[in-house]
């Protein structure tokens, strides 16, 4: 391939992909929603530094199907002749060569496997994020037995997820993640010199904040757990499972074995099966 350093003047473009054109030069920002993302920033990006200015115009595609081409303008000729080289080359290379990805020079790519995405696809992470070796980590993170995990009522978790709210719904998330602003965080990226509980000096983690047994942690989580058992009792919430809920977040707050997060995390599903929210 030959290379010429030009450095100013101008590239016209035809194009028969009217929306590509317009996600491409008339877009004021690309967002990682949009279908084929990947293609389009990587694009735009490369445009953006280019020292040549760049314009397009839209061509209409096949107009030979209803036109003669010797009657049809350049634009539209050279669209044809485009259409027939890429099928001929598609025809040749597609039973041999595999599909790859060139690598992109801006910003991040996202990948499931040996796939890569090329935008923002919300239902392959989720069923990406429900394989086997995530649900091992967390087994054996939150010392949930395998049995158990599988067990979980996803959808009626995301049910009540997002009667949380957007902000709340994200810090759900972080918090089980143990990465939320806690003295453990704020020591080990520095915000701090130490990982004490600023209201009883012990160490501070996530599940510390809930346990925490300071008069005024302790008091708050009284009310709370009041709060709850009154809203169960209003919802018409089954006697039995309001009576072990409410017992056996008191009984996890005490515990102090590593059983704590398991329990945590059965009763939320037990809570959400119900219907309700944690
Ligand atoms: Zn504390």
């Amino acid at each position: 391939m030959d290379k010429y350093d030009i450095c100013n003047g101008t590239i016209e473009i035809g194009c028969d992909c009217e929306s590509a054109l317009t996600a491409i030069f008339d877009h004021t920002y690309d967002t990682p929603r949009q279908p084929h993302h990947d293609l389009i920033h990587e694009i735009r990006s490369k445009l953006a530094s280019s020292p040549v200015t760049w314009i397009a115009r839209h061509v209409r595609g096949h107009q030979d199907k209803h036109v003669p081409i010797h009657l049809l303008d350049m634009w539209s000729q050279l669209n044809v002749e485009m259409d027939s080289l890429a099928k001929t080359y598609w025809n040749q290379m597609q039973p041999t060569i595999q599909p790859f990805y060139p690598a992109n020079q801006t910003g991040w790519s996202l990948w499931i496997g040996q796939r890569k995405l090329s935008s923002w696809d919300r239902v392959s992470l989720y069923n990406h994020a429900q394989k086997t070796d995530i649900l091992a980590h967390w087994s054996k993170r939150r010392c949930i037995p395998e049995n158990l995990i599988s067990s979980i009522n996803w959808e009626a978790c995301e049910n009540a997820v997002k009667q949380l709210g957007l902000h709340r719904a994200l810090w759900v998330p972080k918090w089980l993640a143990g990465y939320a602003p806690v003295g453990k965080v704020m020591k080990r990226y520095k915000f701090q010199t130490h990982a004490e509980c600023p209201r009883c000096s012990e160490f501070e983690d996530t599940i510390h904040v809930i346990r925490c047994e300071s008069l005024l942690a302790t008091t708050k989580w009284d009310s709370s757990i009041a709060t709850l058992d009154a809203w169960l009792l209003q919802v018409g919430t089954m006697p039995d499972l309001r009576h072990a809920i409410v017992t056996r977040l008191k009984a996890w707050k005490t515990i102090l074995s590593t059983l704590g997060p398991m329990l945590t995390t059965l009763l939320k599903s037990k809570i959400s099966s119900a219907g309700g929210a944690f």
